[in-house]
């Protein structure tokens, strides 16, 4: 996403000498004329508004100050000489800039009140208008400590023990197999096709890729994909403005922005063929059949579904198995004796013929 400028806001800095609040642009403190050092950083106001005047704008969109290598004062990029002391400044330490410093806020902000006379002043104010000493923006409250965690309950350790109990104790069932003989008692079988129509079934999809045919219903504007350039039909769209560091006292208020191309997302409806009903065939033989079928006019053949099931009687129970085809299926004579596989659990995994 590209970043936009949208202004220039001055920054402050407090001296570690005095506690003085100073105009980022000043170069040495307002109360005790230290320069300002190198290690020393620029900070966000608690009043943020943006620069307006020209020549102050100019200078933000300078370049990042110079510390002269003699003295430490701070020099707007470009000079040659050290405003203090005259000495070149060639190689004096460039102040660091891009750092993001905060969210971009001009809302404004409560009177802040001197802590030494009570005096209320403005936001804007670095220090108290009365006695002049270095006025603080109100500390946030600190977020609520954490809720101690507790440790993992009885409870679920039990649920989770049990939980393992049942899986292993499925594994080895169902693992464990044994032989019986079985005898077919029972046959079931169900074959069904289902009945195809045309019907109108309704879709989404943006409008150009309607198929030719489709019954077009409403349509809506939505994004269809994002673009870093304006283009026909774009919505711009910004994310939060912040200020990052510009090293010489002012910062560079930039926000993210992209357009969101718009387009008709449309509801359509085309003919389909839908399942409208299905005939079914069942018996209890070993004769499976196909249900006849009577197309009405616009009706066509759709699925063929087809399931098997016989019941094996061995050792005074009772086993249901479904084989897998009509093939098998009709090997399974009433009254035919088989060789059954169960497992643990009492399913059927396997039938073989008898030796
Ligand atoms: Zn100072
Ligand atoms: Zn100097
Ligand atoms: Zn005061």
């Amino acid at each position: 996403m590209p970043e936009e400028t949208v202004g220039y806001v001055e920054l402050e800095w407090t001296c570690t000498h005095c506690g003085t609040k100073n105009p980022g642009q000043a170069q040495t403190c307002t109360g005790c004329g230290a320069p300002m050092s190198d290690s020393q950083k620029f900070d966000l106001p608690s009043q943020q508004k943006l620069i307006t005047e020209q020549n102050e704008l100019a200078n933000a969109a300078a370049g990042p100050d110079i510390h002269c290598p003699f003295c430490g004062t701070r020099n707007p990029t470009g000079t040659t000489h050290c405003s203090h002391c005259g000495g070149d400044l060639t190689g004096g330490a460039v102040r660091t800039q891009g750092e993001v410093l905060g969210a971009f806020d001009t809302a404004p902000k409560p009177d802040l009140k001197c802590p030494y006379c009570g005096t209320m002043n403005s936001a804007s104010e670095l220090k108290c208008s009365h006695c002049g000493a270095a006025l603080q923006a109100p500390v946030a409250p600190k977020p609520a400590a954490p809720v101690a965690r507790k440790g993992i309950g009885v409870v679920p350790i039990i649920i989770l023990g049990l939980v393992i109990v049942a899986c292993a104790a499925f594994f080895i069932l169902s693992a464990h197999t044994s032989n019986a003989v079985g005898v077919v008692r029972l046959l079931s079988w169900q074959r069904s096709i289902a009945i195809m129509e045309q019907k109108p079934v309704q879709h989404k999809d943006w409008k150009d890729q309607v198929p030719s045919d489709a019954k077009l219903g409403t349509c809506q504007q939505q994004v269809r994909r994002t673009q870093d350039q304006p283009g026909p039909n774009t919505q711009k769209v910004c994310g939060t403005a912040f200020t990052k560091n510009l090293g010489n006292g002012a910062g560079q208020v930039v926000q993210s922005c992209h357009y969101n191309v718009m387009d008709d997302y449309c509801d359509y409806t085309v003919n389909e063929w839908v399942k409208v009903d299905a005939v079914v065939a069942k018996g209890n033989d070993t004769n499976p059949q196909w249900p006849s079928t009577n197309f009405n006019s616009g009706q066509r053949e759709g699925n063929r579904d087809e399931t098997y099931k016989v019941t094996f009687d061995a050792d005074g129970k009772s086993y249901s198995y479904s084989p897998h085809d009509a093939q098998e299926f009709i090997l399974y004579r009433p009254g035919s004796r088989w060789t059954l596989t169960v497992n643990g659990l009492g399913a059927v995994t396997s039938v073989t013929a008898m030796k």
